[in-house]
């Protein structure tokens, strides 16, 4: 008998509890259908917690996370909490967690679902088909280099400061991320840095292909400036597999890429650590999307990101590439079936709330599962 996987699931707030309940069904189905179970805990995080006990996350969440196989977390935030303080704000609880858990590789997918192809801003020609992984380092850069901070000159002008800082560890941890991945997909990498102006992208660029070499010689490895990245993204998106990048540039690649697909509503995300002895890595599973205080409530928010990250949860932290699969095509049949979601209607499609587009991707589950 596999064990059961544990689970800590973390809805949030606004959107977050609404899209995460349809998760919820679909990991029961799971249970029921499926030869794998999941041990589920629930937890508060973000504005629920602060409301609940002052705090946006309780340590005895962050040990409960620590303690699960995968952390699947909804969205935090929303304008009742806007006015706190940075110590005591909602996304606090996920900069802790990806903190405690050492999560240092933030995975963003971006694939176009036929069905979502005239929802890109881009021509249908160029994003039919689109499949590809941007691999964002996470924990270092200039996010949180040293010195950093804003000081007074001479003259009473000021002068603000931040940091680059890579070391060859965390370059080789998170593009081992990237390797591995491509692995699996079609087998090419594309490392993406400043080398010919950056002393650090040099760095980077000299580990990576040295990683390649020696570890990894039958992924096809290139490398890319970052400014030509954004250019080749637009341009012809279908080129990459995987790509690899530090914090700075993976924070807006990956936001430019997500839009190739047209909907916020639909781009699921990971954060990966390393892998323990046991072989298990820390992993945090969460829609791109905040908690869209503008609609929650309402039962029209999309449920299908966060039911793909539930997706990429089976895959990622369990190797269920079969279950993977069969959510994310059921979420694709559901799309092609024409049942919308206001963020993704189109003309002739027939408009829904969360709850139906849940039941719909159930439903869609059944059929493939028969
Ligand atoms: P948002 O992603 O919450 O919303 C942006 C727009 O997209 C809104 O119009 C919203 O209605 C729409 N949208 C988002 N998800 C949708 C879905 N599943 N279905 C349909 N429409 C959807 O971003 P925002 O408005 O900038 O932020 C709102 C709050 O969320 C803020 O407090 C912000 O700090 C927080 N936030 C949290 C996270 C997180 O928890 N990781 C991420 C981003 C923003």
């Amino acid at each position: 008998m596999p064990s059961n996987k544990r689970l800590l699931v973390l809805p949030g707030d606004g959107i977050g509890p609404e899209v995460m309940r349809e998760v919820r069904r679909v990991i029961d189905w799971m249970d029921r259908r499926r030869a794998v179970s999941f041990d589920i805990e629930e937890d508060l995080v973000g504005g629920a917690a602060i409301e609940a006990r002052g705090t946006p996350i309780a340590e005895a969440t962050v040990d409960r996370a620590k303690a699960a196989d995968a952390v699947l977390f909804g969205a935090v935030g929303g304008p009742q909490w806007d006015g706190l303080g940075f110590d005591r704000r909602p996304e606090l609880a996920i900069l802790t967690l990806r903190r405690e858990l050492g999560l240092f590789a933030n995975l963003r997918p971006a694939v176009v679902m036929d069905a979502l192809v005239s929802a890109s801003t881009l021509k249908p020609e160029v994003v039919q088909g689109l499949d590809l992984m941007i691999v964002r380092e996470s924990t270092g850069g200039i996010y949180f280099g040293e010195p950093r901070g804003v000081t007074t000159l001479p003259d009473g002008s000021k002068r603000g400061v931040n940091t680059e800082v890579y070391t060859t560890e965390e370059i080789e941890r998170v593009a081992r991320v990237g390797f591995e991945l491509a692995k699996r997909r079609q087998g090419r990498l594309c490392s993406v840095e400043k080398a010919n102006v950056m002393e650090s992208g040099l760095l980077w660029r000299q580990t990576v292909t040295a990683l390649g070499a020696a570890e990894f010689p039958e992924v096809q490895l290139s490398h890319m400036y970052a400014d030509n990245c954004a250019m080749q993204l637009v341009r012809n998106p279908r080129q990459f597999d995987v790509i690899v990048t530090s914090n700075l540039f993976g924070d807006l690649l990956s936001d430019l890429a997500s839009m190739l697909t047209g909907s916020l509503g639909m781009l699921p995300s990971a954060t990966i650590g390393a892998a323990g002895a046991d072989g298990l890595r820390h992993a945090l599973y969460e829609p791109i999307h905040g908690s869209a205080p503008d609609i929650a409530g309402k039962g029209v928010a999309n449920p299908l990101a966060q039911i793909l990250s539930f997706a990429m949860l089976l895959r990622y932290s369990f190797g269920l590439d079969a279950d993977a699969a069969l959510v994310e095509q059921a979420c694709g049949r559901v799309l092609a079936s024409g049942l919308r979601t206001p963020d993704v209607m189109a003309p002739g499609c027939a408009r829904v709330g969360t709850q139906v587009m849940g039941e719909a991707v159930l439903r869609e589950l059944d059929k493939l599962a028969a």
